[in-house]
């Protein structure tokens, strides 16, 4: 990966090398630039898409939905919090295809990087700690 950190160390801009799994590079990123709490936003393309729906019916991620194309990147909005002691991000990104066909979700492991540019923002304060919520049944802030 590339980095290119701002004059006051809170924010960053990183583009991921092809081949990078999304989601994989997203969390390294955040590691290596020592990012606990922030947001994070990206642009950009990859080869493969993997996202998911989560029903609040009955608590679980339904299977996959898997693009194995050639897709635009053109939305990304996450951030990153703690979870089990390490940064995490959790991001939602929308894929468009060569037909301008749109899919979106909550990004999983599986998605290939073509390229992808990355914006992290460091948050100043406490960083929030995801533990697992009963009500809504995934680790969320608390
Ligand atoms: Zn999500």
């Amino acid at each position: 990966m590339i980095v290119f950190r701002s004059d006051d160390g809170h924010a960053a801009m990183v583009r991921l090398e092809p081949g990078t799994d999304l989601l994989d590079g997203l969390n390294a990123a955040a590691a290596d630039l020592g990012i606990e709490a922030g947001t994070v936003q990206i642009v950009g393309a990859v080869r493969r898409l993997v996202v998911a729906y989560y029903d609040q019916e009955t608590l679980e991620y339904l299977p996959f939905h898997r693009y194995d194309e050639g897709m635009e990147i053109s939305g990304g909005v996450g951030n990153v919090s703690l979870k089990d002691s390490k940064p995490i991000v959790h991001i939602h990104v929308t894929g468009a295809n060569r037909a301008g066909e749109a899919f979106a979700g909550h990004l999983m492991t599986g998605t290939e990087v073509f390229m992808i540019e990355a914006y992290f923002r460091a948050f100043g304060g406490p960083a929030p700690v995801r533990e697992h919520d009963e009500t809504v049944g995934l680790p969320v802030w608390h």
